[in-house]
């Protein structure tokens, strides 16, 4: 029996770690099924994280968290786990492999991902011009035109965001109407710096060794195609969050989650069962945010902590 399962090596599940290591829980394992860093990994620069002011590639960022996370006796285990659940006042960790684990507590950090769209370009660029994150990267076209596509409420919000930095956004979606609250939509169309472009779906992103210079899109009534100048192109389709693992046998999750699939902590990081907790991308109105995971999992762990000497 493990004190504290960590799962997922992401910001959130790292700072978790560091945090109950060092606060002297012994016994603390975190679960990450590939090389411990997270989503951020993928991205190719990182400007907004408080105390670096270098530039960095989301590699080189990660790389000296897991050295200072791993320094006070958190083990790793490169372990994808498939199920948790709880027996009596424990629980188990179902790995991939077939073997279990059982823990004391448990920090579930196990992230999420922006969905995509499929279009050719969309992979080669990612990161390298198409993004979804307009906090994270709208910066980096300061003045310059960019793209948003969707039509719910994160699109619209994220493309008046992106108005404050940019020369102008043009707003690509399939339908004519919004899914977005009334209020976000008059906003949006209030926005000199915004061009709807509807109902238009994206065909193809192109680009060279800078990264994106267009998109393509189609009319999706007459089939005319359109390529739009921009060198920024902002995905905000849909995201999931990586809960699978909490999906019981008979179907219900062990947690409360809501409509959205993300899990629902206080401002502790409690769920509603003792012991699990929940940080990062993963837990409801998650900034998606580099240093609000880290600080999710330091709070979580501070509870964590809390939680063990109650039950001890
Ligand atoms: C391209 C890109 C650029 C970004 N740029 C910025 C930026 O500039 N600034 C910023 O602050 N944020 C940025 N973000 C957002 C940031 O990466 C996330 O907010 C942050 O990584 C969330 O951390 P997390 O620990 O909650 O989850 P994640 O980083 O998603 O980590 C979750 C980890 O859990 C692991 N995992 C998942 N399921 C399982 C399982 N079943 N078993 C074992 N392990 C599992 C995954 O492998 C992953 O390593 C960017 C994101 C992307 C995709």
């Amino acid at each position: 029996m493990i004190n504290l399962a960590i799962i997922g090596g992401g910001p959130a599940g790292l700072s978790a770690g560091l945090y109950a290591t060092r606060g002297g829980i012994k016994d603390v394992v975190l679960f990450e099924k590939g090389m411990p860093g997270g989503q951020i990994t993928g991205s190719s620069e990182i400007e907004n994280y408080p105390g670096v002011s270098e530039i960095k590639s989301g590699l080189d960022f990660m790389e000296p968290w897991q050295e200072q996370c791993f320094r006070f006796g958190l083990k790793h285990e490169m372990l994808a786990v498939k199920q948790i659940t709880k027996s009596g006042s424990h629980f188990v960790i179902h790995h991939e492999d077939g073997k279990t684990t059982e823990a004391r507590s448990v920090i579930l950090a196990t992230g999420g991902r922006p969905k995509r769209i499929g279009v050719t370009g969309e992979d080669t660029f990612w990161g390298r011009g198409v993004s979804t994150c307009a906090t994270c990267d709208g910066f980096f076209y300061k003045d310059k035109e960019v793209v948003v596509i969707g039509g719910g409420d994160t699109a619209l919000e994220e493309a008046i965001y992106l108005t404050k930095m940019c020369a102008k956004v043009y707003l690509v979606h399939r339908r004519d109407g919004f899914r977005a609250a009334p209020v976000t939509i008059e906003h949006a169309k209030a926005n000199p710096k915004i061009e709807f472009l509807t109902p238009y779906i994206p065909l193809e992103i192109k680009g060279d060794n800078t990264g994106v210079t267009s998109i393509v899109i189609e009319h999706t009534q007459s089939k005319q195609t359109r390529e739009v100048v921009a060198p920024g192109v902002f995905v905000f389709v849909g995201y999931d969050v990586n809960t699978q693992v909490l999906a019981q046998d008979d179907g219900s999750m062990l947690c409360a989650c809501d409509e959205y699939g993300s899990v629902v902590v206080d401002l502790s990081m409690r769920t509603n069962i003792p012991g699990l907790f929940a940080a990062g991308d993963i837990r409801i109105n998650a900034p998606k945010q580099v240093v609000c995971a880290a600080s999710d999992g330091a709070t979580a762990a501070l509870q964590a902590i809390a939680y063990l000497d109650s039950v001890h």
